[in-house]
């Protein structure tokens, strides 16, 4: 059996295109996709990133407090993940791994929903998000600690020894936050570049987002991401209106 790959909704928020390409689109007020992704490997069912939580769609300020004002939600709680993988046909019980690219409230939101799994994330954005600092800003306790099992990441990680799946260190958006390359047998390589490169603009013109940590790991990570394209990947960004319209979704998998 080989791999295959579904797009899945996470959910949907309006922003300010300018956050994330300073000095173009300012003030123009965007619907972006917020992703998750499924993988199907025959040793593990995984999941890369959990999108927002399904209350944020019915009570954003409950969930978010202000920044749910910068980033509005827009969708129903039908279009978040567990709803999402019911249409593939599973459960959330079937979900052996959750990989986090990062934990911002958009990402990790609906963790919670997988009690069989492990969730996998870098030891920097674990160590970030504990930070008491970081409550609020883009991390909220109540989406990522839980009381599921973490295992903890810092280099290039190959997680089932075959090249498959291979989560792929690209700091700069946060401390720690994880790219995921999938090899599939048609497709080729996928790369899951979450908040790495938020739209095409951050690849192509090198715009460095508003949203970001540090400006020149950025750019080092950035550069990775070229190398992967380099060599043929399909990057897949992280909060890309035009892209996200091209996908195939739900179960038209990649495979
Ligand atoms: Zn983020």
């Amino acid at each position: 059996m080989s791999v295959r790959l579904h797009v899945l909704s996470g959910g949907r928020l309006r922003s300010d295109k300018g956050l994330f390409t300073p000095g173009r689109d300012e003030g123009v007020r965007e619907a972006a996709p917020v992703a998750c992704f499924l993988i199907r490997h025959p040793q593990a069912l995984a999941l890369f990133d959990t999108g927002c939580h399904p209350d944020v769609a019915t009570e954003p300020f409950k969930r978010w407090g202000g920044l749910a004002k910068a980033f509005q939600p827009e969708f129903t709680p039908e279009e978040t993940v567990v709803p999402e993988l019911g249409r593939v046909g599973l459960s959330p019980d079937d979900v052996d791994l959750v990989l986090c690219s990062h934990l911002h409230m958009d990402h990790c939101g609906a963790n919670a929903f997988f009690p069989r799994a492990t969730c996998v994330v870098h030891a920097r954005e674990l160590a970030t998000a504990r930070d008491p600092k970081s409550e609020g800003r883009g991390y909220f306790r109540a989406d990522w600690d839980h009381a599921l099992p973490w295992r903890e990441v810092e280099g290039e990680q190959d997680l089932f020894g075959d090249g498959r799946v291979v989560l792929v260190p690209a700091p700069g958006h946060t401390p720690g936050t994880l790219m995921a390359a999938v090899a599939l047998d048609r497709t080729g390589t996928v790369l899951l570049a979450s908040d790495a490169v938020i739209v095409r603009e951050n690849l192509d013109e090198e715009l460095v987002p508003r949203n970001t940590w540090d400006a020149e790991v950025w750019r080092r990570s950035v550069a990775e991401v070229r190398r992967w394209q380099a060599r043929g990947a399909l990057v897949v960004f992280g909060h890309d209106a035009r892209q996200w319209a091209g996908l195939r979704k739900g179960p038209d998998a990649y495979d």
